[in-house]
């Protein structure tokens, strides 16, 4: 009974361990390596141990973080089940194959510019039909339901509160008569978070692979992210311009209508005319609206008060096509446009972008993380001018940061989190950098009496004994 790490061992993406017990073979993750081109490239290396090897997946969530490499797992040659919750099925469908559609035109822009310059072509990542033949071998499973998947492992998923269908992950482990109860945190959620029942609280576990994204930070407060948003609405209605919000399709964008319909009287919305400018976040919030059996008590409440989707706002637009996006950038004033991509790098903001941040009396609102070389980064670093294909564009808008609505807990909740175990079980921190891991670990064993370890990528841990084996190269 071991257990190996991967990916998302001392970095954030890529989340990806195995697990070994008797003759079995399980991932839990086979997540995607996110960042620089540079560090995106790890995506394309040969994997360190054979696909067809393994007998099951174990997925916690649907980010690509988690999910991304899957389509190439398969098509390597995995032929198991990958099992994770329902509604993480039903989002993988619409993400994967989202992430299979810019790999493809990701493709094609190099090889064009490849082949003025004489070079081989390069293949995508991974393809949209990739990506629908992974699913193929999704088995959605109920939360707090136990399941036996192969012999003697058996797994239960727990509400993780981090985005919709995102699970804690318990493993009921059995070889030789020897019982281990090893529990994967998956990524957690903030408790209180909207839409979505808090982080379950877990009390039993022989050991915990927890996450560590936020280890070092504390969140500034739910309402206080609701009053920034309540003057910036005030602000953007006394300056008579329109309201943009770049969002990532699968959660922000749910959050940020449900806020504003939770909200509407306060904001004045019925002053607003509110799209979704997305066709991934319109296809998300149609997973979010098929699970509302799924949300906590006060996002049931609101959503039975209004009648589900389109009666949320007074005002609201589902943009699909791209003539209906077009057809948005006639409006000079008096528009909310939560459109992707998240960042600003690509998608149908950028074209809101190039309409509307010249105007005075326009506002951007930053609502998620920005990072280095992005245009959404540029923003927020203040940049008075901008090039949009080719064109330099001056930077009049009001541009906004609201730091309040991430998705995972911080170190209070990642602690507290902990804290619900009986006993002091072992940690093994994962999915953080080393500054996060570092910080969250002291804490975990200083205050909380816990046993820390931070593996190493190749680290393997045996499970009945209690300790680290020496690395042995690769895992066949
Ligand atoms: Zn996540």
């Amino acid at each position: 009974m071991k257990l190996r790490f991967f990916g998302a061992a001392g970095e954030v993406t890529g989340s990806c361990h195995i697990l070994t017990v008797g003759e079995k073979r399980i991932l839990l993750d086979c997540g995607m390596i996110q960042g620089s081109r540079r560090q995106e490239q790890r995506n394309r290396d040969p994997w360190p141990f054979d696909p067809a090897t393994i007998d099951a997946v174990v997925l916690s969530h649907a980010h690509i973080d988690h999910s991304g490499r899957l389509p190439l797992l398969v098509r390597d040659g995995f032929t198991g089940p990958v099992y994770t919750q329902r509604a993480t099925r039903d989002l993988c469908r619409i993400m994967l194959k989202d992430s299979g559609f810019i790999a493809e035109k990701e493709a094609e822009s190099e090889n064009r510019k490849r082949q003025r310059k004489g070079l081989a072509r390069v293949q995508p990542l991974f393809t949209i039909d990739d990506a629908a033949y992974a699913m193929r071998r999704f088995r959605g499973l109920p939360y707090d339901k136990t399941t036996t998947i192969l012999p003697g492992v058996r797994v239960r998923f727990r509400d993780a509160g981090h985005i919709l269908g995102s699970a804690i992950v318990e493993l009921m482990l059995e070889e030789g008569g020897v019982t281990r109860r090893l529990v994967f945190s998956g990524d957690l959620g903030q408790t209180g978070a909207p839409i979505l029942r808090d982080p379950t609280i877990v009390r039993q576990a022989d050991l915990v692979l927890l996450e560590s994204t936020y280890g070092n930070r504390h969140h500034r407060s739910r309402d206080e992210t609701i009053e920034e948003l309540a003057e910036i609405f005030a602000d953007a209605g006394r300056g008579g311009g329109n309201i943009l919000i770049p969002a990532f399709a699968v959660g922000r964008s749910q959050e940020l209508l449900y806020f504003m319909s939770q909200n509407q009287d306060a904001w004045q919305l019925e002053r607003w005319q509110v799209f979704l400018d997305s066709p991934m976040a319109i296809h998300a919030s149609e997973v979010y609206a098929r699970y509302s059996h799924l949300y906590d008590k006060e996002a049931s409440d609101l959503w039975s008060r209004r009648g589900g989707g389109p009666n949320l706002l007074p005002h609201f637009t589902l943009s699909r096509t791209p003539t209906q996006s077009r057809a948005i950038n006639r409006l000079e004033e008096g528009a909310v446009i939560i459109a992707g991509s998240g960042m600003c790098e690509g998608g149908r903001i950028k074209h809101h972008i190039k309409n509307n941040i010249w105007r005075r009396g326009c506002h951007l609102v930053i609502v998620g993380y920005q990072a280095n070389g992005t245009l959404g980064r540029r923003l927020v670093d203040g940049a008075d001018k901008i090039r949009l294909w080719g064109e330099t564009i001056r930077v009049a808008a009001k541009i906004h940061t609201v730091g309040g609505l991430s998705a995972h807990a911080d170190q209070g909740g990642l602690l507290d989190w902990y804290d619900g175990f009986d006993g002091r079980p072992p940690v093994m921190l994962v999915h953080g950098e080393s500054e996060a891991q570092a910080a969250l670990g002291q804490l975990l064993s200083e205050q909380h009496g816990a046993a820390v370890h931070i593996p190493e990528p190749g680290e393997v841990y045996d499970l009945v004994h209690s300790h680290f084996l020496k690395p042995s190269g690769r895992a066949t």
